[in-house]
C-alpha cells in the first residue's frame, strides 16, 4: 500500500502519544494531517470555538516544523473527507476516537460511508486512558459509582506515552488548505477575546511544561491547595487535555511517577485524572447525561426552566453572593473556573435558584476555554443531584459559609469583585473590559444586595425536594 493516510484531527491536537499518528508515520505512506470546521465544531460555545482556533493553529505549526501541513476544509465531515479521499487518492482515513453523542453519530456515519466506499477507516485510542467497554463490573455492566471504578482501574498497566514521530511522511502534493482566519471561531467572542487571550496556555510544549512545573512545584501540596480557589494549587491542565494538546497518558505517568519518588498530593491527582475517564465511561455508557436527567425521575421535578431575571444576575456575577459573583467573573475573565467554586455556582443555581441544571450546563458550555461535554455534563449532574453518583440534593452548599472556609483572607472575593473596593485590582477590574457593553456594568456601582436570603432558598430547595413524588 502506498496511498496516502488521511489523519483527521479533533481533539487530539498534539504530535506526542498520538497512537493513530505514531502508526500512520511508521507506515512509511505520505500523512495528509487534516482539521474540519464540521457539524461538532459548529455548535461549539462561544469560548471553546475561540480557544480551538489557538489550538489548531499552534498545531498547524507544530506540524509545519515536521515538514507538514494541516489542511483545513469547512463542511458536514463526511463530505469534506470524502472530497479529500477523491482528491489525494487516499486509501485510509485515521482518526482517535472520541466518545460524546454528537461525535460518536459523526463518526458512525464517516466510517460507515467510507468503509462501503473501499476506505480503510479506523479509529484509534489516545482521548481517554482507559477505553470504557473495557472497565467492566464483575457482573459485566458499566459503572455507575466512582470510587469501585477507581479500584478497578488504578493497578492497571498503561502503555507510556510515546514519543512524537521523528519524522512524517508527506505526499508530493498538498490539497488545497481553506485560512484558518476565514473561519473566524472566535466571532462570537467580541470583547472577551482580548481579556482572556493573555491568560491562555496554548499547544502541546506550552502543555508539557505547564505539567512538569505541576510536578516539580505544585503536586506535593495538592491535597491541601487544590480546594483554596485563590491558591495556584492545580495543574490547570484541563484546557489543554479538552483539545487533546497533552494526553491523559501523560499524566498518568507523571503521577505515577510522583507517587512513586513520595509526592504527597500524587495520588490525589492521579484520582482526578481518573475522574475525567469516569465522565468519558458514563457518557459513552448512558449518553443521556449530556442532555437530560440521568435518573429519570428527576423529570418530575418542579426546575425552573426559564430565564429568569435572577438566572441573568446568576449568570453576570450579580447575585450579591461573593463566592457566587467572583466564581462567575473569574470563569468570564479566564475562561476557567476553580472546581470547588463550580460546586458552589451549580449547587447555588440548582439550589438556591430551583433552575434547571441544564441552564447553567450550557452557560459553561458557552463560557469555559476548558469545556469538555463529559466532565460539564457529569459535573452538573453531580452538582443538580440528577447523575450518578451524585451529592444528594438535600446537601445545599452555603456559599457565605464556604466563603469563609475556603478564602479565609478574602483573596478570591478581592481578586473578581471590584465594586466597594477602594483600590480595585487589576483582575476585577478586567471583569468590566470583558463583559458586552449591553450588559451595562460598571466597577463604580455598588454591589449588589443577595437576590436570595441564604436560609430561605435552602428552604424552598428542601421544599421542593420533600414535595417531589419519587
Ligand atoms: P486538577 O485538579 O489539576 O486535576 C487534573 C485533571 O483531572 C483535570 O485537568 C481534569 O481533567 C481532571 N479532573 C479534575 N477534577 C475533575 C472532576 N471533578 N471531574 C472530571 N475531571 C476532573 N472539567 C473540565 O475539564 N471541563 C468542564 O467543562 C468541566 N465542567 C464542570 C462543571 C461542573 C459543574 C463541575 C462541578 C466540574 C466541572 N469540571 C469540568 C471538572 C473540574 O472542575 C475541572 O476539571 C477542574 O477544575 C480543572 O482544573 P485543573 O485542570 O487545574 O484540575
Amino acid at each position: 500500500m502506498t496511498s496516502p493516510i488521511i489523519l483527521w484531527f479533533r481533539r487530539d491536537l498534539r504530535l506526542s502519544d498520538h497512537p493513530a499518528l505514531t502508526e500512520a508515520a511508521a507506515s512509511g505512506r505520505p500523512v495528509i494531517p487534516v482539521f474540519l470546521h464540521d457539524e461538532v465544531v459548529s455548535s461549539l460555545g462561544a469560548a471553546p470555538k475561540w480557544r480551538l482556533g489557538l489550538s489548531v493553529a499552534a498545531h498547524a505549526k507544530a506540524l509545519s516544523e515536521k515538514g507538514a501541513r494541516l489542511i483545513l476544509r469547512r463542511g458536514r465531515a463526511l463530505e469534506c473527507l470524502a472530497d479529500l479521499v477523491a482528491e489525494t487518492g487516499a486509501g485510509a482515513v485515521w482518526w482517535t476516537r472520541a466518545y460524546d453523542p454528537d461525535s460518536i453519530a459523526r463518526d458512525t456515519e464517516v466510517k460507515t460511508a467510507l468503509k462501503q466506499a473501499g476506505v480503510d477507516a479506523r479509529s484509534f485510542p489516545g482521548h481517554v486512558l482507559f477505553e470504557p467497554w473495557t472497565v467492566e463490573t464483575g457482573t459485566g455492566g458499566y459503572y455507575r459509582v466512582y470510587t469501585p471504578f477507581w479500584k478497578a482501574v488504578r493497578d492497571r498497566d498503561v502503555a507510556e506515552a510515546r514519543p512524537a514521530p521523528g519524522r512524517i511522511p508527506v505526499p508530493e502534493g498538498w490539497p488545497a488548505s481553506d485560512d484558518l482566519d476565514d473561519w473566524h471561531l472566535g466571532a462570537a467572542m467580541r470583547r472577551g477575546a482580548d481579556v482572556v487571550g493573555a491568560l491562555v496556555t496554548v499547544g502541546e510544549d506550552a502543555a508539557r511544561g505547564r505539567l512538569g512545573a505541576f510536578i516539580a512545584e505544585g503536586i506535593d501540596n495538592y491535597d491541601e491547595a487544590r480546594d483554596f480557589p485563590a491558591r495556584d494549587g492545580t495543574s490547570n491542565l484541563s484546557e489543554n487535555l479538552t483539545y487533546g494538546e497533552i494526553s491523559p497518558v501523560a499524566l498518568w505517568h507523571a503521577g505515577r511517577r510522583a507517587m512513586q519518588e513520595g509526592k504527597r498530593g500524587a495520588e490525589t491527582f492521579l484520582k482526578e485524572v481518573v475522574w475525567r475517564d469516569f465522565a468519558y465511561h458514563l457518557v459513552y455508557h448512558t449518553p443521556r447525561i449530556t442532555h437530560a436527567n440521568w435518573r429519570p425521575e428527576w423529570d418530575a421535578f418542579p426546575w425552573n426552566t426559564e430565564a429568569t431575571k435572577a438566572v441573568t444576575r446568576w449568570k453576570r456575577g450579580r447575585t450579591g453572593e461573593p463566592f457566587v459573583d467572583a466564581a462567575m467573573r473569574e470563569m468570564y475573565v479566564t475562561g476557567t473556573m476553580h472546581n470547588r467554586a463550580r460546586m458552589i455556582v451549580a449547587s447555588y443555581l440548582t439550589k438556591h435558584l430551583l433552575s434547571h441544571w441544564r441552564i447553567g450546563q450550557r452557560w459553561f458550555e458557552d463560557c469555559l476555554i476548558d469545556w469538555d461535554p463529559a466532565s460539564n455534563a457529569m459535573g452538573w449532574q453531580w452538582a443538580a443531584g440528577s447523575g450518578p453518583d451524585a451529592t444528594p440534593y438535600f446537601r445545599v452548599f452555603n456559599p457565605a459559609t464556604q466563603l469563609e472556609k475556603f478564602d479565609p483572607d478574602g483573596h478570591y472575593r478581592r481578586r473578581w469583585i471590584a465594586e466597594g473596593q477602594a483600590a480595585p485590582s487589576a483582575t476585577a477590574l478586567s471583569f468590566f473590559d470583558a463583559v458586552p457593553r449591553s450588559w451595562g456594568l460598571a466597577a463604580a456601582e455598588a454591589y449588589p444586595a443577595p437576590i436570595v436570603n441564604l436560609k430561605e432558598g435552602r428552604q424552598t430547595a428542601l421544599d421542593a425536594y420533600k414535595a417531589r413524588d419519587f
